[in-house]
């Protein structure tokens, strides 16, 4: 089966890693903006792999660039592992060329200054109620092309969204009959000795989390000040961690997609030089999209900002510690009240020592290839446009563990208040 990947950073690098160890995935295509990127990762996975790897350069913003290199190599299948940026362009390459769509993090706006993108969003925040740059409409906008071509698009198999929506479809199939609360609580025990530094692309990060947060609760979203909840949770083979609850895109499917549940939470672990500095970065308007005249140039702040901080990718061999990635679910089975816990324990220097990064570009990488060689091999073969929890979990889970990311069911785990 031929994968065109695009993308070469670190969740690219981890899923390119574990597509090589499956043999459903005999011509493997890498493609980025960066070719040198590309290469230097082909010269090191070449001597191991089976799948015939090639590379390619591409401008993922350019239609008519997809186009014409999807028509050259013919993939099967388009793994999205480049910025959520580009996610309507690469499927509408995909509807053009006739081949599966699959990605990690829904479509987000580059620029958010544009008049005809600010309307509609405008529109979007006052009719649903939270404001986070980013949301599924502009996606499951295409299920009837998907349809009408035969075609699946998968949205968001990374592990938050990903995983935790695999771990709520598996609690619905065979845990609860009705799932009332779901807790999705992302900890990151990781220390990497840098004062600061984000673990996956700084821009992203960081426009994520330093927008307001908010949550699901009786069928609307209550939207937060950024950072306004705050938790403490003790979490398995991390330990005490002070979580905050954030708006996540895997709140919106899971809305939509899991009958009867009342209310739907994200929090993520952050330490405080994290948070002071992020704190300051974005009072002096280090944080801001929007272009500023610096002697004589235009400069976008937080584009600026990430040319200065450590590239991810490159954390790997600083980072010690584990994360613990999960969701607490509660809800009826027979008749009576239940709760229970299912999650993830990944070491950075276990993922690193495999795949060269650390754990949360490992995280990612791995369900981005299950959520692949489930599209690419059939067994996941709806048309159409679909979040994660809409398949069978049962396969999924069982490539979690085959591949490297083994959990665990805890049917008495602590609650958050
Ligand atoms: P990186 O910044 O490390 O890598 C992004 C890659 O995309 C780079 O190789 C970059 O090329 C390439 N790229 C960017 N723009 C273009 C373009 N216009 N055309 C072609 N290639 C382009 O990001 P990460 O690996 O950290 O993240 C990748 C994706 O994974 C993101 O969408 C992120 O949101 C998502 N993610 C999802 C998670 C989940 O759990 N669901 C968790 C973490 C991340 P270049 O080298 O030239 O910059």
């Amino acid at each position: 089966m031929k994968l065109l990947v695009i993308g070469c950073g670190g969740v690219a690098t981890v899923a390119i890693h574990k597509c090589c160890q499956n043999p459903v995935f005999t011509e493997i295509c890498i493609a980025s903006r960066t070719i040198s990127r590309c290469n230097a990762l082909v010269e090191k996975l070449s001597p191991t792999a089976n799948a015939k790897l090639t590379t390619a350069e591409v401008n993922a913003d350019n239609l008519q660039e997809l186009i014409a290199l999807m028509k050259k190599f013919q993939p099967h299948t388009v793994l999205n592992v480049a910025l959520p940026y580009q996610d309507l362009t690469i499927m509408e390459a995909c509807l053009a060329c006739g081949a599966n769509y699959v990605d990690t993090a829904n479509y987000e706006a580059e620029n958010t200054d544009d008049p005809e993108w600010r309307a509609i969003y405008e529109k979007r925040c006052q009719e649903k109620g939270f404001t986070a740059y980013f949301d599924y409409s502009w996606q499951w906008a295409y299920q009837e092309k998907f349809q009408k071509a035969g075609l699946t698009a998968l949205l968001g198999t990374g592990f938050d969204p990903g995983v935790t929506s695999v771990f709520t479809a598996y609690a619905q199939k065979h845990y609860f009959d009705e799932i009332h609360t779901i807790d999705i609580l992302d900890c990151n025990g990781g220390d990497h000795g840098y004062p600061f530094a984000t673990n996956f692309n700084p821009e992203i990060n960081l426009r994520e989390v330093s927008a307001n947060g908010s949550y699901w609760e009786n069928g609307h979203w209550i939207e937060t000040k950024p950072m306004e909840i705050k938790r403490e949770y003790d979490f398995d083979g991390v330990g005490k961690k002070e979580m905050y609850l954030l708006h996540h895109e895997e709140i919106e499917s899971l809305a939509k997609n899991i009958p009867h549940v009342k209310r739907i939470r994200f929090f993520m672990t952050f330490g405080k030089s994290y948070l002071t500095h992020m704190q300051c970065l974005q009072n002096v308007g280090m944080l801001n999209t929007t272009p500023v005249l610096f002697e004589g140039k235009e400069i976008v702040p937080i584009k600026f900002l990430k040319a200065l901080l450590p590239d991810p990718a490159s954390l790997g061999a600083r980072t010690v510690g584990k994360t613990n990635i999960g969701c607490i679910f509660t809800g009826i089975k027979d008749g009576k009240l239940k709760s229970l816990s299912i999650y993830n324990i990944c070491d950075h220097q276990e993922a690193f020592k495999e795949t060269g990064l650390q754990a949360i570009s490992y995280t990612t990488g791995v369900p981005a290839m299950i959520g692949t060689a489930l599209v690419a091999s059939g067994v996941w073969n709806q048309a159409g446009v679909f979040n994660v929890e809409e398949f069978d979990p049962d396969p999924y889970m069982n490539m979690l563990n085959e591949y490297g990311l083994p959990w665990v069911v805890n049917d008495s785990p602590v609650l958050v208040d």
